[in-house]
């Protein structure tokens, strides 16, 4: 005779991941560990969609883009239960969301990313981000001119594109450091700058947009003079400015009622695990982990993507790289547990192996940078070049479908 069942207090319990944040990083975690099964997957994100950021530059002069680019979470392959929700703090066991909810946890991914407000956008469905991102564009092609605030990879980015497709718009880039792309190798800068002055930008060096000098009368705005599209805290789309007066900090008169477009460095989005996980979190705001994406001094959390220390570039298939070594070991701790809680503690095999993630896969640094439709920067290690390469490489449309077949579930 079979012996009875076994009380359900014996059995494993199923371990509670949650995956904070629904980017690169925290949508393949939480599709590849639903996909493993035996694991009760929460994916919390502040907005009920997944966007290619990265298509963001292109979805400004040709906003048709973000009908792919913009991807509503229940287009997902299976990903476990999704909140939609902002964290707004964190303990050891449970992430509390700005309206009151908590959800607990055996282990979490933070998977924050970055805080570029603009850039991403927070709007409260896809329809209202697809708006958004055309309002962008409709600003774009209303203003009599554009100033790219920063000149590295986005903001070359920036102008390449709005000179290629808005041929006759005057753009203007101003930059704090002495060379564009100041991160890539010297010569990378130069053939930039060679490529945006060659087709009518001016360039500025070593200087800052300065606080506008309001004409009288205008109407009270941002901090700046133009109405701008990427500046932190401001959400959305702006409009051409008016005629208030910009100028930068050296004195240079820029264009009037210009459209300013912020591409200036992105601070990680983790202030809310600061106070939970303390030395961890570093000045610059990146959570350190090992290179298992274990966060120091917890180990039953993991961070992955722009959030966390590992020394890379911030790269969308980095992150993407990071969520298969994470999930990898989530499920091999979560199993383990489970071994233990049926009393045979992992049949006395001690803790699992975990895997290590290798920074920039082991590549040396490559970073590409595309200038107008069919021209860019290619930098490999210490050498860059410029030329086709780039812009057949990095197709965005063509990694917006990438993207899509690995996120989607009928792609
Ligand atoms: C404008 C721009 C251009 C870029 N260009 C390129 C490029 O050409 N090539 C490339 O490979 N990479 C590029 N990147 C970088 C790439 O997009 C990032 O490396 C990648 O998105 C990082 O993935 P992630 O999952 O860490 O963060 P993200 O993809 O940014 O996802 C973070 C998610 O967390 C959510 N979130 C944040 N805070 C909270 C919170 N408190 N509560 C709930 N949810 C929260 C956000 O809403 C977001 O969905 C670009 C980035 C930007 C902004």
């Amino acid at each position: 005779m079979l012996p009875p069942p076994a009380p359900p207090s014996s059995l494993p319990r199923r371990r509670r991941v949650l995956v904070i944040g629904a980017g690169f990083a925290g949508a393949h975690l939480a599709i590849d560990l639903a996909a493993r099964g035996g694991l009760d997957v929460t994916l919390v994100d502040r907005k009920p969609y997944f966007e290619v950021v990265f298509a963001n530059a292109r979805a400004l002069v040709e906003p048709a883009v973000c009908e792919r680019s913009v991807i509503g979470v229940e287009e997902l392959k299976p990903h476990g239960t999704f909140v939609c929700g902002e964290v707004v703090s964190l303990t050891d066991r449970e992430a509390a969301l700005a309206d009151g909810r908590k959800l607990p946890f055996d282990y979490a991914a933070v998977c924050t990313g970055s805080a570029q407000a603009l850039w991403k956008g927070d709007a409260r469905g896809v329809g209202e981000r697809r708006e958004e991102l055309r309002a962008q564009h409709a600003a774009l092609r209303a203003a009599p001119a554009v100033v790219v605030v920063g000149g590295g990879p986005l903001g070359v980015e920036l102008a390449g594109e709005i000179l290629t497709d808005l041929p006759g718009k005057p753009v203007v880039v101003v930059h704090s450091g002495p060379r564009l792309l100041q991160d890539l190798p010297c010569r990378a800068g130069a053939l930039a700058r060679g490529w945006l002055e060659a087709h009518g930008c001016k360039v500025l060096l070593n200087d800052r947009v300065a606080a506008a000098a309001e004409p009288p009368g205008a109407a009270k705005g941002g901090e700046h003079g133009g109405g701008g599209i990427g500046q932190d805290g401001d959400g959305k789309s702006g409009g051409g400015g008016g005629a208030r007066a910009l100028r930068t900090e050296r004195g240079e008169e820029l264009p009037a009622g210009a459209l300013l477009l912020w591409a200036v460095g992105a601070r990680p989005a983790t202030g809310f695990a600061a106070p939970a996980l303390g030395g961890a979190v570093g000045e610059d705001g990146l959570i350190k982990v090992s290179g298992t994406l274990q966060v120091e001094g917890h180990p039953h959390i993991f961070a992955l993507g722009d959030a966390c220390s590992i020394p890379e570039s911030k790269l969308a298939f980095l992150a993407t790289g990071h969520a298969g070594v994470a999930a990898r070991n989530i499920a091999a701790l979560a199993a383990a547990d489970a071994a233990a809680d049926g009393g045979g503690g992992g049949g006395g095999a001690g803790a699992p192996q975990l895997a290590e993630w290798r920074p920039g896969m082991g590549l040396p640094r490559l970073m590409l940078v595309t200038v107008g439709r069919s021209w860019g920067i290619t930098a490999i290690g210490s050498v860059a070049v410029g030329g086709w390469l780039a812009s057949r490489v990095k197709s965005i449309a063509g990694f917006v479908e990438k993207t899509r077949r690995a996120v989607c579930a009928a792609p």
